[in-house]
């Protein structure tokens, strides 16, 4: 299939943010990240149904993480330091604030937790998660650094009222 959109870091994300925004500089608001990712949403849903538009979104999520990965994560030499690494970036980045709340000491399971998550936070309470997004771009993350495979769900979420995303990591056996 001939493909317009490939995903290319410095191609479609942009190489140079000083030569792309001289003087409004790199940054955004959440409202306009948001409103491109829920009218998005919104159209994948009437389209495709809610299971395959959170597919797509999961799916996306990981090729993301994986461009992350390369891009800010690659020297990580062991999980902590990955994690140290995430953390960091995901705060310069204003992305969340990132901590790992458990670990297994053989890396096939994982615990994690994002504050003030650039997806959901705020957003009123519904009984389902929402943030399938950061469930792919950690497994690509995860992924990336092991090379193995991972499942990533989101288990409390800022809009099942528990205020923080908490993300479940497995290998996928
Ligand atoms: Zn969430």
């Amino acid at each position: 299939m001939e493909r317009k959109y490939q995903f290319d870091w410095d191609n479609t994300v942009g190489a140079d943010m000083e030569q792309a925004r001289p003087s409004l500089g790199p940054s955004t608001r959440i409202e306009v990240y948001r409103l491109f990712q829920f009218t998005l949403r919104d159209i994948l849903e009437q389209h495709y149904g809610t299971e395959m538009a959170d597919n797509l979104f999961r799916e996306a999520g990981v090729m993301a993480g994986k461009a992350f990965f390369e891009k800010f994560l690659s020297d990580a030499k062991d999980a902590a330091s990955l994690s140290a690494k995430v953390q960091d970036s995901f705060n310069t980045l204003g992305i969340g604030i990132f901590r790992v709340e458990s670990a297994k000491e053989d890396n096939s399971h994982f615990i994690f937790t994002v504050d003030e998550d650039l997806d959901c936070s705020g957003l009123p309470d519904t009984s389902d998660v929402v943030c399938v997004y950061d469930e792919g771009f950690i497994q690509g993350v995860l992924e990336s650094f092991s090379g193995k495979g991972f499942n990533v769900r989101e288990i409390d979420c800022w809009c099942t009222g528990a205020r923080t995303c908490r993300f479940e990591a497995k290998t996928a056996s």
